[in-house]
């Protein structure tokens, strides 16, 4: 009674699977009967919990685990439609996952109304090789030129000597030469598209697959940002996504919202690491009536040159005016654009009398530069300082999630490719992160008793 496979056969059995979405799964063989979706899914969750995601090593066990034979009630699939359940029932799956949560929430389970958001990226079927990017097309295009170049030279070294040369070695580079003007052909294809392709990259096997980092030439992730929402409390995932952005910095309202939806708590506290720190994403965080808890990224060095930073300068709302280190004040004085927000700059022109001067600017003048909402900014930087723990909380909750899915996968990346179907590859790896966690919290027999009473 204490395996978790009952917890599976108990849950998927009071799903109403068709209302949900699910299609009956086809066999490959002509003449057999579908498969009713709560074969397939029952299969696919108990993989997902025991490390076993490959449809053909789910085919298999399913003839020979023991566990399996029993929730499957002796049915086996083959790996063909398996597979097939997972890419033609995507959005079903993300439901699945959802309702999961929905349990969750009933056994009141995100009662702190503390939620954290980590993003991590999980690598997609296509090589970095197999991946372009403008830059890497052209070094691409270059290092061709500079082979083609080489082997060109050789042929011409070849003419001016009076001994004979080999047929063997002209061959070669000839060869060589048709084979490097074929690799020009295909990058010169690539490079007339690519500017139209999203975010400038063309993914050759998975085309919604992309370089997530592309700073450094070499290196980073080719595949998919994966986002979680994640409570404080017991570590559950509360809401998940996949997307093909490459940064995370405007993923916090997206995320917040999700989390407010899935929990259903009103009031919601967000936290995040810096790298969501954007200003129009913490406000509009706040608009919709939750409060994050983002840190700042530090971009300048003064205070570690023992100069002054932004940091120094007080902004008194009243007389909308900045009062200086010097006790000077730094009246509003113009009003730019800076990436469609609203700028104003403030700055006194007794800075050249300035004793702290030195300490201060080393332009005619310091001046500061305020964002027409500052006020939503500065409020979140008290919010941030009073509340020094809300880090620490952060890291402590997000660590889990993650660490756990990326140890199940193991070094493998996605099994499928497109956005939608790795999206619900997630989704069933988060189903059974939920799933196991709630076991280790409440125990396989009340939590089986809860789905039943749910
Ligand atoms: S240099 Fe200008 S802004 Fe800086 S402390 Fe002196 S008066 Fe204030």
């Amino acid at each position: 009674m204490e395996n978790p496979v009952r917890v599976v056969d108990a849950f998927v059995d009071q799903l109403n699977l068709f209302e949900l979405g699910f299609e009956s799964a086809q066999p490959k063989l002509t003449g057999r009967p579908a498969y009713h979706p709560s074969t397939m899914l029952k299969l696919y969750i108990y993989g997902y919990l025991n490390k076993v995601q490959s449809s053909r090593k789910l085919e298999r066990e399913a003839n020979r685990n023991l566990e399996l034979i029993w929730l499957l009630e002796r049915l086996a699939p083959d790996f063909k439609t398996i597979s097939n359940f997972r890419k033609d029932n995507s959005a079903a799956i993300k439901s699945v996952c959802r309702q999961f949560v929905m349990l969750c929430k009933q056994m009141n389970m995100f009662a702190e109304s503390l939620i954290a958001v980590d993003g991590s990226r999980f690598s997609a079927v296509n090589n970095r090789d197999r991946n372009y990017t403008k830059a890497k097309v052209q070094r691409r295009i270059d290092a061709i030129n500079k082979s083609l170049d080489r082997y060109l030279s050789q042929l011409d070294s070849f003419d001016r000597k009076d001994e004979a040369i080999p047929d063997v070695k002209t061959k070669h580079i000839h060869k060589q030469l048709d084979s490097l003007k074929r690799q020009m052909a295909e990058v010169k294809a690539i490079e007339a598209v690519i500017d139209l392709a999203p975010g400038k990259q063309i993914s050759l096997t998975d085309p919604d697959a992309r370089a997530m980092s592309t700073n450094a030439p070499s290196s980073g992730t080719v595949g998919y940002n994966v986002q979680t929402a994640v409570d404080t409390k017991h570590h559950l995932i509360v809401a998940h996504d996949v997307s093909m952005e490459m940064g995370d910095r405007s993923m916090l309202t997206r995320m917040s919202l999700q989390a407010r939806e899935a929990t259903g708590l009103k009031k919601l506290k967000v936290l995040a690491d810096r790298g969501y720190f954007k200003m129009e994403e913490i406000k509009a965080t706040v608009d919709q009536g939750i409060t994050p808890y983002v840190p700042k990224s530090l971009t300048s060095s003064n205070r570690k040159h023992g100069k002054f930073d932004r940091g120094d300068f007080i902004y008194i709302e009243a007389d909308d005016e900045y009062k200086c280190p010097a006790n000077r004040r730094l009246p509003k004085r113009t009003k730019t654009m800076d990436a469609g927000k609203v700028m104003y700059r403030y700055w006194s022109k007794e800075c050249g009398e300035c004793a702290l001067k030195s300490k201060c600017t080393t332009g005619k003048e310091r001046r500061v530069t305020r964002w027409e909402h500052g006020k939503v900014i500065e409020d979140h930087e008290r919010r941030m300082t009073n509340n020094p723990t809300m880090m620490q909380l952060r890291k402590q909750t997000v660590e889990h999630p993650f660490g756990t899915i990326k140890s199940w996968m193991g070094m493998a990346h996605f099994k499928t490719k497109r956005l939608r179907n790795v999206s619900s590859e997630m989704s069933l790896y988060v189903l059974a992160y939920n799933m196991k966690r709630m076991i280790n919290i409440i125990g396989v027999k009340p939590l089986i008793k809860a789905i039943e009473t749910a």
